[in-house]
């Protein structure tokens, strides 16, 4: 029989109606002959709510404390399913991280998948039942509750998809698909129907929220297709996003528009760049396109990743190093886009054009990203959109 690994995100599973209707599904899955582990997110906000009420309690909280409280939103769901799918007569089991055996690294917070045991889960398969499994949280090898980063259940269920040797791996969230930019920005935004990993990685990098961009690493490496659909949609001919390998390449060009509104800017003098490195490593703060010219640096640091961003920039402000929070990163994805200086203009004249100028500036042939004032990150990403992904009116 084979194995598909289906994966249902915070949106639908926010109430009890919904996570119904994924059970439903489910059921629906199991009864046309598949093996079905089905990951869960955390219902709603929930992981949000949990974040909050740890700073309300300290504005330090342990790292490994806030893992503790936030893989509870995981397990919540992942009991909820398996009692929906009992109540429908299925037999169903769940698991945390720990004992689906995704095994970590001992980063809290932000941990990344080592290996995966997923031995108990296929004793459970073989015995007939579906199984259902906390997504984004694993066990280091010091036996300590981990979780994977924001957007994290993505990433199991690639993992477990790679462990198991799954026919597939479906992910359905609130959108049927990746769009040439997110269109709740973007009304224009395109549907893309097939997408390589290395195009969907760089929009995922860039900040694109769609699928988390460690998973969509994990499916390159190990040549997992992804399904991306949307929860509802059960018809037949329903719109989805196939991710593989050897998909259908531009051979140049732009494929789409990402606007990323959590980043901080740090800037300092060259001489601090060392105290920066010792303090941003001991805070486990990830620094991107860190460049210096001796007399000073700048970094970028994504917001999303970091456990607790106002002790870090304090600790970054007794270097002497600035942090700038009122920045967005706006990202053209592609190939071939330094080849010619066109995309670099066209951000330049994008930011100009809604009035907003440009702050900092990066390329490679794959993205063309810039810093510009976040009030105007919205207005600039549709402004390239238009600019480079919808087709002009006829004359
Ligand atoms: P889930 O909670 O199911 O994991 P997410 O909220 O993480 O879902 O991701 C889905 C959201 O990603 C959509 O609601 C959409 O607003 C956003 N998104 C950002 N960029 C894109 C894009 N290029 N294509 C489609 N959706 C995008
Ligand atoms: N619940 C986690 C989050 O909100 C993980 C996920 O949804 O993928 O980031
Ligand atoms: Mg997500």
């Amino acid at each position: 029989m084979s194995v598909i690994v289906q994966k249902y995100g915070g949106s639908s599973v926010a109430d009890l109606e919904r996570l119904g209707r994924v059970a439903d599904r489910v059921a629906s899955t199991r009864r046309e002959g598949h093996e079905v582990v089905v990951v869960v997110s955390a219902m709603g906000k929930t992981t949000d709510q949990l974040l909050a009420l740890a700073r309300e309690v300290s504005s330090e909280a342990p790292r490994r404390e806030l893992d503790m409280l936030l893989s509870v939103g995981e397990r919540t769901t992942m009991a909820l399913v398996a009692i929906a799918l009992h109540a429908r007569g299925l037999d169903a089991i769940s698991f945390t991280g720990s004992q689906s055996g995704i095994i970590t690294n001992d980063r809290h917070f932000d941990a990344r998948i080592i290996e995966v045991r997923p031995f108990r889960i296929e004793d459970e398969l073989s015995r007939g039942r579906v199984v259902i499994v906390a997504g984004y949280q694993g066990m280091s090898y010091r036996r300590e509750i981990t979780t994977l980063g924001r957007g994290g259940s993505d990433t199991t269920a690639v993992a477990l998809a790679a462990a198991l040797a799954a026919e597939r791996c479906e992910i359905y969230s609130d959108v049927d698909g990746v769009y040439t930019a997110d269109p709740r920005v973007v009304p224009g935004a395109r549907h893309l129907p097939e997408l390589g990993h290395p195009e969907l990685q760089e929009m995922a990098e860039a900040g694109a929220r769609v699928l988390n961009a460690e998973a969509v690493e994990f499916a390159r490496r190990q040549r997992i297709a992804i399904y991306a659909r949307k929860t509802g949609d059960r018809h037949p001919g329903a719109r989805e996003t196939v991710v593989r390998e050897g998909a259908p390449r531009e051979a140049s060009g732009v494929r789409a528009v990402v606007g990323d509104a959590q980043v901080a800017w740090l800037r300092g003098p060259g001489g601090a760049l060392e105290a920066l490195l010792q303090a941003a490593d001991g805070a486990q703060v990830p620094l991107r396109e860190l460049h210096t010219d001796g007399r000073s640096f700048a970094a970028l640091v994504p917001l999303a990743r970091v456990s607790d961003w106002p002790r870090a920039r304090g600790l970054f402000a007794a270097c002497g190093v600035s942090a700038d929070e009122a920045l967005g990163l706006v990202s053209v994805v592609g190939d071939g886009l330094t080849r010619e200086g066109n995309v670099v203009a066209s951000v330049l004249a994008g930011a100009r054009a809604v009035g907003g100028g440009v702050e900092a500036l990066w390329t490679s042939p794959f993205r063309v990203s810039a810093l510009v004032p976040r009030a105007y990150l919205d207005p600039v990403t549709r402004w390239l959109h238009a600019r480079w992904c919808e087709a002009p009116a006829p004359a």
